[in-house]
């Protein structure tokens, strides 16, 4: 275990196994809109508390001209704009790809309590390889982190994106 990494979800809770499934189908909904607009396909959607989406975004890197648009900065931005807050204690975040170093450490500082991401990024991820963001000594908050959850239909999206680009 490194920094909290957890893997899979939590057996015997039902809701939760719902709740995951349907946000994480919304994130896919967000990467599949991305692909439409040129952009690589990755989504990623914000849960308050409660259980409400407060924010979704897809990478918008070409469309903004800004490499730092990535899904998870745009969600995580909206999400803080809309709850008027740097922070978003007991929030949920759920992104189609593992995490870069740099959305990692965006997690951490928007203080997300738990991440669940579909598909390992072995090029470019920080959550479970690289970088390991969240194990790292200098990371003061880590969520529980939860992988692999639609992790076919992401990669499917990514394989099929670049494969049209070649
Ligand atoms: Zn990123």
């Amino acid at each position: 275990m490194h920094g909290g990494l957890a893997h899979g979800p939590r057996a015997g809770d039902d809701t939760a196994m719902t709740g995951f499934t349907s946000h994480m189908e919304a994130a896919l909904a967000e990467a599949r809109a991305a692909a439409a607009r040129g952009e690589v396909p990755v989504g990623a959607v914000i849960v308050s508390p409660e259980g409400r989406i407060v924010a979704r975004a897809g990478n918008r890197t070409r469309e903004l001209c800004d490499p730092t648009a990535h899904a998870e900065i745009l969600a995580i931005r909206a999400a803080c704009a809309a709850a008027g807050s740097e922070r978003l204690p007991g929030h949920a975040l759920y992104v189609t790809l593992e995490p870069c170093p740099m959305c990692a450490a965006a997690i951490s500082f928007a203080r997300i309590a738990r991440l669940y991401y579909g598909a390992a990024d072995p090029k470019s991820g920080g959550v479970a390889q690289g970088a390991r963001v969240f194990a790292q000594p200098q990371c003061h908050h880590a969520p529980e982190v939860y992988d692999g959850i639609g992790a076919a239909e992401a990669e499917r999206l990514l394989t099929a994106f670049f494969a049209d680009r070649r």
